[in-house]
């Protein structure tokens, strides 16, 4: 291939000057940066610009990695370091020929390699930096399954799958030669524990295993498992739990640690006997969860200020959280708790279930089919000198009284109600024959929350909402604002949507609104709650939106329960 230098060819297509080439080769010297890199951030040129003017004048195809679905094999063709080293991803293969993806086609030396290794011609394509980056780690994140699903296939008469292994393991993707089954399932644990999921399902089919995982609350598809595999891999999956393996007609639970990239995580194993064989869930709990601070689970500004303030000043009274069903408010609780911890205080925590375990803090793993109700516990630790209380959750009068009047009594307690706001959480608890005097008494704040989904970062694009879909979120109509969504990529499973975070609104209990409690009158709470600058969760969602960090989409569906 003949050498063609990128400045000439810009300046050739009078996308820069001559004299724009000049300064950004100086700026360039030195700088161990290619040049194309160098125009782009410095303002010369778009990546649009530099795309079309190489395709144009190279006559390189443009490739949509967006939309391209990469063969998983392509893997194998082209090893990971060197996909790595130059962001270049094979895409396609003949015996002759391989079609790379890349971002710059110029860049020789990436060409000559990856001719060297994989003995073909090389057929560049040109893509978007990022959309090379995010292919690369897409393609090669499966691989050690691939790999171990391949080495599992050759050596399938092999008896070493039924050799115990150990039951806390180190995930690591480098464990050449470890037997295949276990680099299998470790392979599974360290893809589901990069991509965040909360549980692995393995589920056996007529004719081949799935493995899906639930990713951001929804289950997706991660890999197929060749209908012979499926016994090594679940039986290896029974080892770690120590199960007993020979039994297959009965559902077993287990668990067992391990260890991705320095993360340690605990796994809940069960098996269910099914038509097809034993389906396998793992649930996934990180030991150190990352979201264990208050900005962690998405409490900002003035929400965060008040909430600490709270936190700071009380040392009795309750503190509730409330929101439906995976609105996160666990998670709050577990941030709260992890906050006000401390060596002088006895903190002691009723959970149903234990999701994480803390250093530092008694937690209790509520069971009412043998008596351990919330409130039978409550009463026994009210026993044991506590200063803090934290109550899974507040389901019936008994419970919610006892913590109330512990509240009253010197003690701090947190706990969680399942309702949608922090009005409509004092009406439940007199709903559910708490007086009103005790819940005016013990009340100090009430934080309530929502999980929104973030829009992908991968595919995001900003639009002009129109009037409506202003005034929906309490926009003036006639302003200009900027909205986002997701376009919907491999990132993000086509849905425009990547993780989640927390919209809150937090009420801290003023005089005024202690009264309207007593008084069980809603409308003088509302005038309270608007005199102490209560701050509804529509506007942490509007501030969510305004910031590209979510979509008015999912704020309607979110709020869209009332
Ligand atoms: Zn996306």
């Amino acid at each position: 291939m003949k050498y063609i230098r990128l400045g000439d060819l810009l300046v050739k297509g009078g996308i820069i000057t001559q004299e724009q080439l000049e300064e950004a080769l100086q700026l360039q010297s030195g700088s161990g940066q290619r040049l194309g890199e160098v125009l782009q951030a410095n303002g010369f040129i778009t990546e649009k610009q530099l795309i079309s003017t190489l395709m144009d004048q190279l006559g390189v195809e443009f490739i949509d990695l967006n939309t391209f679905a990469i063969p998983p094999e392509m893997a194998q063709a082209l090893p990971k370091s060197i996909a790595k080293k130059h962001m270049v991803v094979p895409v396609r293969m003949t015996r002759s020929d391989i079609q790379i993806a890349m971002a710059d086609p110029l860049n020789f030396v990436a060409i000559e390699e990856v001719r060297a290794v994989t003995r073909r011609r090389v057929i560049p394509l040109i893509a978007s930096a990022a959309a090379v980056e995010r292919a690369v780690q897409n393609l090669y994140s499966n691989q050690g399954a691939m790999q171990a699903i391949e080495d599992m296939r050759r050596d399938l008469l092999g008896s070493q799958y039924a050799a115990p292994g150990p039951q806390s393991v180190t995930v690591d993707e480098e464990e050449a030669d470890a037997a295949p089954a276990i680099r299998l399932v470790n392979s599974i644990i360290d893809r589901a524990a990069t991509e965040g999921a909360s549980d692995i399902h393995m589920e056996p089919g007529e004719d081949s295993m799935a493995i899906r995982m639930r990713i951001d609350g929804v289950l997706r598809n991660i890999i197929t498992v060749p209908l012979e595999l499926q016994g090594p891999v679940i039986s290896r999956m029974k080892i770690m739990a120590r199960m007993d393996i020979a039994q297959k007609n009965i559902p077993q639970d287990g668990r067992a640690n391990a260890t991705v990239r320095q993360e340690a995580l605990d796994l809940r194993i069960s098996t269910l006997p099914t038509i097809h064989g034993e389906k396998v869930v793992v649930r996934l709990l990180r030991k150190t969860p990352e979201l264990s601070t208050l900005e962690g689970v998405g409490l900002l500004g003035e929400n965060l200020r008040r909430l600490r303030h709270l936190l700071d000043t009380t040392t009795e009274g309750m503190v509730l959280m409330v929101g439906p069903t995976g609105s996160g408010k666990t998670s709050t609780l577990y941030a709260i708790i992890h906050r006000l911890r401390r060596e002088e205080v006895n903190l002691v925590s009723l959970e149903d279930p234990v999701e994480y375990q803390m250093d530092g803090v008694c937690q209790v793993q509520i069971n009412e089919k043998t008596g351990l109700t919330f409130a039978s516990v409550l009463r026994a630790v009210l026993r044991q000198d506590p200063d803090i209380i934290a109550v899974g959750e507040i389901r019936d009068g008994e419970t919610a009284e006892i913590a109330m009047r512990a509240a009253m009594t010197g003690h701090l307690v947190f706990s969680t109600v399942h309702t949608n706001s922090a009005l409509s959480s004092i009406d439940r608890l007199l709903d559910i024959g708490v007086e009103s005097y005790l819940i005016a008494g013990a009340l100090k704040g009430i934080v309530s929350q929502r999980l929104v989904r973030r829009v992908c970062p991968h595919c995001r694009r900003a639009y002009t909402p129109t009037p409506e879909e202003a005034q929906a979120l309490g926009l003036a109509p006639d302003g200009e604002y900027t909205f986002y969504r997701g376009a919907g990529c491999g990132e993000c499973f086509g849905t425009g949507y990547r993780g989640r975070v927390g919209a809150f609104e937090v009420l801290t209990v003023t005089p005024a609104i202690r009264r309207a409690i007593r008084e069980r009158s809603m409308t003088e709470l509302e005038t309270a709650m608007g005199a102490a600058g209560f701050s509804p969760m529509m506007d942490d969602c509007r501030r969510l939106v305004l910031e590209g960090v979510t979509s008015a989409e999912e704020i309607n569906r979110v709020l869209g329960d009332g």
